[in-house]
């Protein structure tokens, strides 16, 4: 890992320049870059912006790690409102969150009942949920507590990481409630006992598991979502499906809002589904953070933004 990213990461999550830097402007101008706006209103134009052009989006709305119930209920809450302004104008946006989001710091119940909660609106109004996938710390309880779900809900995926050496035995350990998984290769600093650390050796395992998965959708046409910007991985993962059988729209790419653009436009037009998530909301600052740190050459966009109006 590069002492950029590290030092990166290590930003993402310290205190001081979370509560000073997203005051300064030239990073709040940086920012739109990632994430169009904090409102939700300012992502709902986005997304029929992109549905225009044949690309459906997944909102995640920020803020992790809440200290109190209340929190995790108000987020609950903010994400049935979602669903409804989604639904009242039959948009094809789906939302995915973070299980800390609605308390999984402060109870696993309770964290059950809210996410339950979400999932029995998203299913009466046919949408969709993924679990984000944080930090190794709770990949052990995320996914006991998707287990649980799963046998109550069947619209709830779940997002798991290449670079953790677990993921492979994690998928097999889940193949029986027939999962909905979305693929990345992970975004957070985890130590080298726990994780590959050589981008190469993340690129293998990402298509290890992935062709794992292609045969997965083959036999049990399980859901997956291949969230990577990485193009010469999306081009194997095409080829292999090919191999496999499949069609291409049984193939789904994700990225990410901002992130290579035109290439998502490609991909719809070329026949494959492809979906953007974006996020939104002020708590935006170790998200934001975590987004430079996968490409420390993104600092000097922050940078161009001093210098601008
Ligand atoms: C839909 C989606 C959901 C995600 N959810 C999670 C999650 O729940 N948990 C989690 O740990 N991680 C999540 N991630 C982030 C993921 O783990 C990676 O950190 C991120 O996608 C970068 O990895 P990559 O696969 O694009 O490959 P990389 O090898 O990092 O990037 C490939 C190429 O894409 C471009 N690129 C990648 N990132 C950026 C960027 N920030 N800015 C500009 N260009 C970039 C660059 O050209 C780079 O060379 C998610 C990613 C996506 C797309």
């Amino acid at each position: 890992m590069s002492l950029g990213r590290n030092t990166l990461l290590w930003a993402s999550r310290n205190e001081w320049l979370k509560n000073h830097v997203p005051k300064m402007k030239f990073v709040q101008r940086a920012v739109k870059r990632f994430m169009p706006g904090e409102k939700v209103e300012d992502v709902l134009l986005a997304s029929k912006q992109l549905l225009s052009r044949n690309i459906p989006t997944t909102l995640t709305h920020l803020g992790e790690n809440i200290t109190t119930i209340g929190e995790a209920e108000d987020n609950t809450h903010h994400y049935l409102v979602l669903l409804d302004k989604i639904k009242a104008e039959n948009l094809d946006i789906e939302i995915s969150l973070k299980l800390t989001q609605v308390g999984f710091d402060l109870s696993f119940e309770k964290t059950l009942e809210n996410l339950s909660t979400i999932a029995e609106k998203a299913k009466l109004l046919h949408n969709y949920v993924f679990i984000d996938i944080e930090d190794s710390s709770y990949v052990n309880r995320t996914i006991s507590l998707y287990k649980r779900i799963k046998e109550n809900f069947d619209n709830i995926g779940l997002c798991l990481q290449a670079y953790l050496y677990r993921t492979m035995e994690d998928i097999k350990s889940m193949e029986r409630i027939n999962p909905s998984i979305r693929l990345v290769k992970g975004a957070y600093k985890e130590l080298p006992s726990i994780a590959f650390k050589r981008l190469s050796d993340v690129n293998s395992n990402y298509m290890k598991i992935s062709q794992y998965l292609l045969q997965l959708i083959k036999d049990k046409n399980i859901r997956v979502a291949f969230a990577t910007h990485d193009l010469n991985i999306q081009e194997q993962i095409k080829i292999e499906a090919e191999r496999t059988g499949l069609d291409k729209k049984q193939l789904e790419f994700q990225m990410l809002y901002g992130i290579k653009s035109a290439e998502q436009k490609q991909l719809t037009d070329n026949g494959f589904k492809i979906r953007t998530l974006i996020s939104y909301g002020k708590q935006w600052y170790p998200w934001y953070v975590r987004r430079l740190a996968e490409r420390p050459a993104n600092i000097g966009f922050v940078l161009k933004n001093l210098f601008s109006k």
